[in-house]
């Protein structure tokens, strides 16, 4: 799998201490993305990471340090392999941590492929749909533009703690600074 970059704690992307995964690459070039470096899927960034390796490395130690769950974003995390995609998923679900997924399908798209079909039984939460810059004002959490669509697909998350959420938060890495926020 491409992966842009992890971070081992954050905030604002779900409820809670979390796990992040940004992949690299996405197909869909929104106008206004803020995450335009991880459109491309270039030799620039060259992290590969097995599924086996994620799982063992980055997953397993989110739950040894009893982070809440993991966030898969990007880029596009369903662009990734879909047999790996979902083995990754049922790995993080195995370890006893919440799963959240932001991605630029919409709900009837992945409804309609019979494999990523299967992220609906085994995600917590997804923020589903392509960021629209003209239509700036989201109407639920955690979603960039008006037109994405918040799933709560089990009782994991509650709506509430989500209104309770950062809408930001700036986190310090040993080579700099790095924003990261919400509704990517
Ligand atoms: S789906 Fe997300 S990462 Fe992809 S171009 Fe749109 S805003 Fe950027």
């Amino acid at each position: 799998m491409k992966i842009a970059r992890t971070v081992d704690l954050t905030y604002a992307n779900a409820p809670g201490p979390h796990l992040a995964v940004w992949f690299q690459g996405c197909r869909l070039r929104c106008p206004g993305c803020i995450n335009k470096q991880f459109q491309g899927y270039g030799h620039e960034y060259p992290h590969t990471h097995t599924v086996r390796q994620l799982l063992g490395n980055e997953v397993g130690e989110a739950a040894n340090l009893a982070r809440r769950g993991v966030v898969l974003t990007g880029g596009e995390p369903l662009d990734q392999s879909t047999t790996e995609l979902l083995e990754l998923c049922r790995g993080i679900k195995r370890a006893g941590l919440g799963l959240t997924i932001y991605t630029g399908w919409t709900r009837a798209e992945i409804a309609a492929d019979r494999w990523l079909c299967r992220l609906f039984a085994l995600a917590d939460l997804m923020i589903c749909g392509p960021y629209q810059q003209d239509n700036e004002e989201p109407c639920q959490p955690l979603c960039g533009s008006g037109n994405q669509e918040l799933l709560l697909l089990s009782g994991f998350y509650g709506y509430a703690e989500l209104l309770k959420m950062p809408a930001g938060e700036i986190l310090i890495s040993a080579d700099g600074s790095i924003t990261t926020g919400t509704g990517l």
